[in-house]
């Protein structure tokens, strides 16, 4: 297959899992063959409450809060399927948009709409995956990209800091995007630090993006990692990346739909039915294995990334650039980022390992993330091996240079 990237390959260790399973490509020959699309109830009533209970089923083995639960008693909340975590963040942006224009238009109704547009400011941490500066260009808003801590944590202070200081100046924050595992370290926003802030500041809207974490919290071990999703107005996960499901499929969760859709709707008679009020039309919200087999994997992974972890400190040579919590190691050799550059260039080009870098505090770092399904801890020694044995070509290369430049 020339010109393909083999994102299934045991060698492969870029970006994050692309999900693959069995089951999950049945499932997707399944939905083809039948071809039906349900961007209303009317369109297919099957389709839309299916995809109602298994959000349902999914928030909770996540560990959501009752409030965005579909059919919890008393819960205006709910799920929906999105095509990735770029177009959840931007659904719940836009939302969010929605819901301030709606607000300050009532505070002053004699405004034009483009200066209140003007005025409206979200944030996010440097960390954040750059959908977030996307969104922010297509809904003509403001972003203000914050410094997270030494560990790649946006913490509260900081963002309380920002918010008064846009306040002060006649600007109105309005969104809040956070991460649960950034895309460069797997690093971890402080919400319950957040959280408390956004609730100071009248219509925020606080979404928290787990797009490869997300999927790790149906671990009981691992739900401490969500702590502070009390405060949020809607969370992202996709189980394309983490939870064997077949690309493309993000789930998205909100507190309340109903401000959500409202920012959404446009309703045209052919796309009308008798039964709006009753269900659900998903064309409002933007448009498996066992579950014991998931928890299963997602701990085999973080396990071997925990290994492949054990070899890179034995190698004095090298250091850990983050705190390894889920399946992602990022690395580099105690030297110049230009060496690290070499390094990894030369593995890539070898053909045997495939890993992208990334920036970790102002620092070149190489990124391992553990992605195969069905790799073990013979894959990760193989692995350890080739690195160290480029390491060594690269060293004892700068060696002969040294040595040269003294003679
Ligand atoms: N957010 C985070 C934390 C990510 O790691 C990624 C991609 O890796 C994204 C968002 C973007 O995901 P998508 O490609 O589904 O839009």
């Amino acid at each position: 297959m020339p010109g393909v990237t083999h994102w299934q390959h045991p060698r492969f260790h870029a970006y994050f899992p692309s999900g693959n399973s069995f089951p999950s490509i049945l499932g997707d020959m399944l939905s083809d063959a039948i071809g039906c699309i349900g961007f209303s109830w009317a369109a297919s009533p099957a389709c839309t409450e299916l995809e109602t209970i298994v959000l349902d089923w999914l928030g909770k083995a996540i560990g959501l809060p009752d409030q965005f639960l579909a059919f919890k008693e008393g819960s205006r909340g709910g799920g929906v399927i999105q095509t990735s975590a770029s177009e959840c963040i931007l659904a719940s942006m836009l939302a969010a948009r929605a819901q301030s224009l709606k607000r300050l238009k009532q505070q002053h109704p004699f405004v034009e709409e483009g200066v209140l547009l003007s005025k409206l400011m979200a944030y996010c941490s440097k960390e954040a995956h750059s959908c977030v500066e996307k969104s922010a260009m297509i809904c003509f808003v403001k972003l203000r990209i914050l410094e997270p801590d030494e560990k790649s944590s946006l913490r509260g202070k900081t963002l309380m800091m920002a918010m008064e200081e846009d306040e002060t100046m006649g600007l109105i924050p309005f969104f809040v995007s956070t991460t649960l595992g950034t895309t460069s370290s797997c690093s971890f926003d402080n919400l319950p630090e957040i959280g408390p802030v956004c609730q100071k500041f009248p219509c925020i809207w606080l979404h928290v993006d787990g797009a490869y974490a997300g999927n790790a919290f149906i671990c009981p071990e691992l739900k401490y990692l969500l702590s502070g999703i009390e405060y949020a107005d809607s969370f992202n996960t996709n189980p394309n990346k983490w939870l064997l499901t077949n690309f493309d499929c993000s789930t998205m969760w909100v507190r309340d739909r109903i401000r959500l859709t409202s920012a959404l709707v446009v309703d045209p008679l052919y796309l009308q039915h008798g039964y709006s009020d009753a269900t659900i039309d998903y064309r409002h919200w933007g448009r498996v294995t066992a579950y014991q087999d998931c928890k299963k994997y997602i701990r085999h992974h973080i396990k071997l990334a925990q290994r492949f972890e054990e070899h890179v400190v034995r190698d004095k040579r090298f250091e850990i650039c983050n705190e390894v919590k889920l399946g992602l190691v990022c690395f580099r050799l105690k030297g110049s980022d230009k060496l690290n550059e070499k390094l990894l260039s030369n593995i890539n080009a070898s053909g045997k390992l495939h890993m992208v870098p990334a920036n970790v505090n102002d620092k070149y770092v190489i990124r391992f993330c553990v992605v195969a399904p069905d790799a073990d801890e013979s894959d990760i020694d193989i692995e350890q091996q080739i690195i160290t044995m480029e390491s060594d070509k690269e060293f004892s290369e700068e060696l002969d240079l040294q040595m040269t430049e003294k003679n």
